[in-house]
């Protein structure tokens, strides 16, 4: 045989041969992270205090001291909780020269001075330290991403070593994302302790709404009654009450879903050029927009399933009756309104469209969908038919109330129906919005939003963004 068909053979053993990796560790992480590997082709070996008694280990899996193991593969998985770390500098040697793979999280914030993927560098300085798989839990290595979240993220000083954790990520059915140098282990940490980081603030939003409505509506409506004219009504609390603040809720949050981008518009015409970041509540509120929308869409269900019920309610039934009899015992005729019939035919027809669009926009927020949707796509179903939907359920409420506004006897307390309360923030995103498509508004944003700047405007690069100063040169 000569040299080259030599060579060609060590390269396709090499190319053929599985690689090996270390775990340090066989609890409920090294394992399921071992299964995973050996599924997806690769050799394991693990690091363990007492290899005898290991035991659940994957099938096809070696066991050994950590010095032994660390021998055997170049990438070292560091499964072990973070307080038991002492061991590490004692193998220093063996580890030198191997990526170390920091998997470790905390179990509350800012526990320690430092980070633990770079606690763990400065205990092995002679090795590669990179953070990665700590967002990814035991259960969904073993489901191989399927069911939960497919993302690695990762970050290391040394972007060969964090290659090779991209491929080792990718062969396992992961996505990989570098989210830069070892600096940011901290902000990683951090992340499997955030509790719905994005929901914060629509949550709030959602239950002090509700609240709020329900308490002026049980004022109006039930405390009212009972202190001007004794009648105890307090069994409309549960579905009288409850059908009153859901609707409104849903209204009022897909209203706030759209006046940030109103404000954004108006902003960028007041600034002339859209290179000026916005304010720190502005940004907070737009990225929460999908969020306040997917809320808002919850609380219009509920207020479709309340109004399904009302036929078959006990009180509507009963008033139904009694209307029904006190014609007959007074040889009435129910006339024929048809400017009634009109309106609550389009009343219901408004919410019934609304509803609709409000569901499609919903569905298409969903990640599988949006993913197969284009940006002018996706923009059109979210920006031009969300306006739709604000509208069709805006004239809905409206066509509710009707004249209601102009009666005396609806403002009780001088407290006005809630429905009216409902209408204001829909009806001042829309009048904006009308503003910002009017041709001559319109032209100018579109402008703007395509770089162009007012003369004399200074550049974003030029604006220090805390205290929205020109920057000195
Ligand atoms: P675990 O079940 O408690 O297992 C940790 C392993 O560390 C033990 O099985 C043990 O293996 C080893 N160990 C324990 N005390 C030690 C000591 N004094 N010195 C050396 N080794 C010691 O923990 P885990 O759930 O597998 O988590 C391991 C790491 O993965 C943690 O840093 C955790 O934050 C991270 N993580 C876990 C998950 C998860 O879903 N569980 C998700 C993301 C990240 P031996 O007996 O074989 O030595």
């Amino acid at each position: 045989m000569n040299s080259d068909s030599v060579a060609m053979t060590d390269l396709c053993e090499k190319m053929h041969k599985p690689e090996t990796v270390c775990i340090f560790g066989t609890g409920d992480f090294g394992r399921s992270l071992g299964l995973r590997l050996l599924q997806s082709g690769y050799n394991v070996v693990y690091g363990s205090r007492d290899p005898k008694n290991s035991l659940l280990l994957p099938k096809g899996s070696k066991v050994m001291t950590h010095a032994a193991a660390a021998c055997e593969a170049f990438v070292v998985f560091v499964a072990v909780q973070r307080e038991h770390y002492g061991f590490l500098s004692s193998l220093a040697s063996d580890l030198e020269g191997k990526v170390l793979v920091d998997v470790s999280n905390n179990l509350k914030r800012g526990l320690y001075p430092e980070s633990n993927a770079e606690y763990l560098s400065r205990l092995v300085p002679g090795a590669t330290v990179v953070k990665a798989f700590n967002t990814i839990s035991a259960w969904a290595l073993q489901s191989g991403g399927l069911d939960a979240n497919r993302q690695v993220l990762l970050c290391g000083d040394r972007s060969d070593a964090k290659q090779q954790l991209m491929d080792i990520a990718q062969s396992l059915g992961f996505t990989a994302l570098d989210r830069g140098s070892l600096r940011v282990a901290a902000e990683l940490e951090d992340l499997p302790l955030q509790l719905f980081p994005l929901w914060r603030l629509p949550l709030n939003i959602a239950i002090c709404l509700t609240a709020f409505i329900f308490f002026y509506a049980l004022t109006r409506d039930v405390i009212y009654e009972r202190v001007t004219n004794g009648k105890d009504i307090a069994f409309r609390i549960m579905i009288s009450l409850a059908n009153k603040a859901f609707p409104i809720v849903s209204l009022v949050m897909l209203a706030l879903c759209y006046l940030p981008g109103a404000l954004a518009g108006f902003l960028q015409l007041y600034n002339g050029t859209k290179y000026r970041r916005f304010p720190d509540w502005l940004d907070r509120w737009m990225l929460c927009r999908k969020q306040l929308g997917l809320l808002a869409l919850a609380f219009g269900f509920l207020h479709v399933l309340y109004t399904l019920v009302i036929p078959i309610r006990y009180y509507v039934r009963y008033r139904i009756n009694v209307y029904t009899i006190s014609l007959v015992k007074d040889n009435k005729t129910y006339e024929f309104d048809n400017m009634a019939a009109w309106r609550y035919d389009s009343y219901y027809s408004m919410g019934i469209l609304g509803f609709g669009l409000f569901v499609l926009l919903g569905i298409t927020s969903l990640p599988s969908v949006s993913n197969s949707l284009n940006w002018r796509e996706f923009s059109f179903v979210q920006s031009k038919l969300g306006y739709v939907t604000l509208l069709l359920c805006t004239a809905h409420t409206f066509l509710y109330g009707w004249d209601r506004f102009l009666k005396p006897s609806s403002y009780r307390w001088w407290m006005p129906p809630a429905y009216m309360l409902s209408l204001v923030v829909p009806c001042v995103v829309l009048i904006l919005k009308l503003i910002l498509i009017t041709p001559c508004v319109d032209s100018k944003v579109t402008r703007i939003r395509q770089g162009w700047e007012r003369q004399g405007k200074t550049s974003a690069n030029n604006i220090d963004t805390k205290t929205n100063q020109p920057l000195m040169a």
